[in-house]
């Protein structure tokens, strides 16, 4: 049984409810159960025996966009492992370009970033030379970017707190650098942390990296990792806005984009457009009252 939950603007819901139910059923979706759940009066849960995800997925971007929406195979359940992306899905910046912009190479950073987004840069090539760009950056001005910069996503902290009351191991996975990650994941209370190292000599940056470099393979890795830890019928949760977060979100349960970058959103079974991250418990079936603020 196809289930897809969604959560859409109240009038959105009620005013195309109905039409929404026939034109997918006419578009092929057949709607076994069509029943307003009790979360705020938003959350829609359509039930489709013989329906394929892509179908599914069509007729919901026609009929109630923008939304948030988790298409799976069964109803969906808590996940045993969670494991999320950093910048932009669980903090609301970048971290190198905030630290560039802190240190005042901003303008050279963003060029790189341009070459890597025009495809003349692979992943692991532009770190690299970014990173290299921050060489003889003081350590403690990373704190202090940190510190002044750094903000978490709304809803961050309840939707880590509460995965972790239900049992669930959470982890951060990030191309960024453990001087943000560590304190930004003690911060919202993810039990573990993968992340790029930056090589630190007399206090400052050399502009080079300490050991394996974090990229969309050791995030999908992560993940497999951790539920092969669990065994046979564990169950996890990704989330993740950017294009070397697609692997992880493929090989989720539940792989949900947050605010993402088209390529990363049409790879998600799972896409939050409208919400904050309390979308993802709601999607989940956790109900308001069981959430933990953090
Ligand atoms: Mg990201």
């Amino acid at each position: 049984m196809l289930i897809a939950r969604l959560i859409a603007e109240p009038d959105t819901l009620s005013a195309s409810l109905e039409a929404a139910t026939a034109q997918m059923e006419a578009g092929g979706v057949r709607v076994a159960t069509a029943a307003m759940l009790e979360f705020c009066g938003q959350t829609l849960q359509i039930g489709s025996p013989d329906s394929d995800a892509q179908e599914m997925r069509a007729a919901i971007e026609a009929h109630f966009a923008p939304c948030d929406a988790l298409i799976a195979q069964d109803e969906p359940q808590v996940p045993h492992v969670f494991v999320s992306d950093m910048d932009s899905t669980m903090i609301g910046q970048e971290c190198i370009d905030e630290l560039a912009d802190f240190a005042g190479i901003k303008p050279q950073i963003a060029a790189i970033t341009e070459r890597a987004m025009r495809g003349e840069l692979d992943f692991i090539s532009a770190l690299k030379e970014r990173v290299g760009l921050l060489a003889g950056i003081d350590e403690r001005a990373i704190r202090q970017c940190l510190d002044e910069r750094i903000t978490p996503v709304d809803g961050a902290r309840a939707l880590v707190a509460t995965l972790k009351s239900r049992g669930c191991h959470t982890v951060l996975v990030t191309g960024g650098f453990h001087h943000f990650a560590d304190p930004v994941a003690e911060m919202l209370g993810f039990d573990a942390v993968v992340a790029n190292r930056l090589e630190i000599a007399g206090g400052k940056l050399t502009g080079g990296l300490i050991g394996p470099i974090v990229d969309s393979a050791v995030k999908k890795a992560t993940l497999v990792g951790e539920m092969a830890k669990l065994g046979e019928g564990a169950i996890s949760l990704a989330t993740g806005d950017g294009a070397n977060d697609i692997p992880m979100l493929e090989a989720a349960s539940y792989g949900i984009a947050y605010r993402a970058k088209p390529v990363a959103r049409d790879a998600a079974n799972g896409w939050i457009d409208r919400g904050d991250l309390t979308s993802v418990l709601r999607l989940l079936g956790i109900d308001e009252k069981e959430w933990v603020r953090g």
